[in-house]
C-alpha cells in the first residue's frame, strides 16, 4: 500500500517543510502520493511532482479547502485513507491540526513528530522536551505521523511524478469557518527553513535593543532572527520568533543565542543546529554546556564589534 503525504503550501509555493516530509516518507516506503488540497493550487503541485521519491501528486481544488482548514481537509484525507496505510505530514502548524483529527475520524493513534524512521512501523521521536528519545512501534493498521522536519533534509529533484485532479464530492459543510489571516511579512529568511539564525533574550531588554543590536547582524549575515520565549513574552520580539518546547523547532548551519541562559525549554527547539554560538555575560549559563563556541561577556559590546567585523 501507498503513503499520502499531506503538502504545506499557500496555493501558490510548496514549503521546503514538504520536501523534508517526503525525505521521511521515501524512508518509510515506496510509493508517496502527494496530496496538494486548496484553492488553484496547481503551481504547488508542480512543484510537489518535481520532488525526488514522489510517485504521484493528488491534486483537490475547493473554496472549502483555501484558508488549510482542519475539518474539510481531514474530510477529504478520511475520504483517501481506504488506499492508504500511512498518513504522514509535517509538523507545521497545519500538519499539527489537521493530521490528530484524522487520526481521531480513524480511530488510531497518532505517531507525533518523528525524528527517525527506524523501519516502516518503527520511529524515534523526542519526549520530555528532548532529554529522552523514544522509540516507538506502530500497531495499527493505518499509521498517522507527524514528521519534525529539522531532522530530515530536503528531497532532491527527481523525475516529474504525474499530477492527477481529483473529486472533492466528499467536502460537506463545516462548522468552522475562514475570518482572517495576519501574516507578518519579512524579507528575512523563515526561521523554520534559515540556514543562520540569530536569537536574543531576555537580556536585550526592550523590543528597541532588540531591533538596536540584533537586527544589523541578521542582515549582514542574512541570517532569520528567533528570540526566547522569556523575549517574547516581555513583548521585546514577536511571537512568530519564538524558538523552543512551545515555538519553532529549528536546525540551522549556525544559531548565535545572544543573551539566552540555555532553559531546556529553549534547547529542545535549536540543540540540532550544526554550530551553535553562544554569547552570555555569565560563564556559568547553562547554554554553554551545548555551545561549540562560547563568547563570555556583554552582548551589547559584542554585537556591535560582531556587526562592524562583518
Ligand atoms: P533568562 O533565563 O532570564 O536568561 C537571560 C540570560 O541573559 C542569562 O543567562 C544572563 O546571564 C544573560 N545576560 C544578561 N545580561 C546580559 C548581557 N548584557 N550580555 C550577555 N548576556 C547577558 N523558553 C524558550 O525559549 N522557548 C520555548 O519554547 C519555551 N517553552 C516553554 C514551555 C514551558 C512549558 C515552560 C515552563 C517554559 C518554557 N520556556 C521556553 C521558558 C524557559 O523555561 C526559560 O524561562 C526561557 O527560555 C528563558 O529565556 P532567556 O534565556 O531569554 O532568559
Amino acid at each position: 500500500m501507498a503513503i499520502l503525504l499531506l503538502a504545506d503550501h499557500d496555493n501558490e509555493t510548496l514549503s521546503d517543510q514538504t520536501a523534508r516530509a517526503v525525505t521521511a516518507a521515501i524512508k518509510i516506503g515506496e510509493n508517496v502520493h502527494v496530496l496538494v488540497a486548496g484553492k488553484a493550487a496547481k503551481a504547488a503541485a508542480e512543484q510537489a511532482a518535481k520532488l525526488s521519491g514522489v510517485s504521484k501528486v493528488l491534486l483537490a481544488d475547493s473554496d472549502a479547502l483555501a484558508a488549510n482548514l482542519a475539518e474539510p481537509l481531514s474530510d477529504l484525507i478520511v475520504s483517501l485513507a481506504g488506499s492508504y496505510d500511512t498518513i504522514i505530514s509535517a509538523a507545521t502548524s497545519v500538519g499539527k491540526t489537521v493530521l490528530p483529527r484524522v487520526a481521531a475520524l480513524l480511530d488510531v493513534a497518532q505517531i507525533s513528530e518523528i525524528i527517525e524512521v527506524v523501519s516502516s512501523d518503527t520511529f524515534k521521536r523526542p519526549i520530555y522536551a528532548g532529554n529522552a528519545i523514544q522509540t516507538i512501534q506502530a500497531t495499527d493498521a493505518k499509521k498517522v505521523i507527524t514528521v519534525r522536519t529539522a531532522s530530515f533534509s530536503p528531497a532532491s529533484q527527481g523525475p516529474l511524478a504525474a499530477v492527477e485532479e481529483i473529486s472533492t464530492a466528499a467536502l460537506s459543510s463545516h462548522l468552522s469557518s475562514f475570518v482572517s489571516d495576519a501574516v507578518t511579512s519579512s524579507d528575512r529568511p523563515d526561521l523554520t527553513s534559515a540556514k543562520i539564525i540569530i536569537s536574543g533574550g531576555r537580556a536585550l531588554g526592550s523590543s528597541e535593543k532588540f531591533k538596536e543590536v540584533i537586527l544589523p547582524v541578521a542582515d549582514k549575515l542574512g541570517a532569520a532572527v528567533g528570540a526566547s520565549r522569556a523575549a517574547v513574552d516581555a513583548g521585546y520580539a514577536p511571537n512568530d520568533w519564538q524558538v523552543g518546547q512551545t515555538g519553532k523547532v529549528v536546525a540551522p548551519d549556525l544559531y548565535i543565542a545572544c543573551g539566552i541562559s540555555g532553559a531546556i525549554q529553549h534547547l529542545a527547539g535549536m540543540k540540532d543546529s550544526k554550530v551553535i554560538v553562544a554569547i552570555n555575560a555569565d560563564e556559568e549559563a547553562p547554554i554553554f554546556q551545548i555551545a561549540d563556541y562560547g563568547l563570555v561577556g556583554d552582548l551589547f559590546e559584542i554585537l556591535p564589534q560582531l556587526e562592524k567585523a562583518l
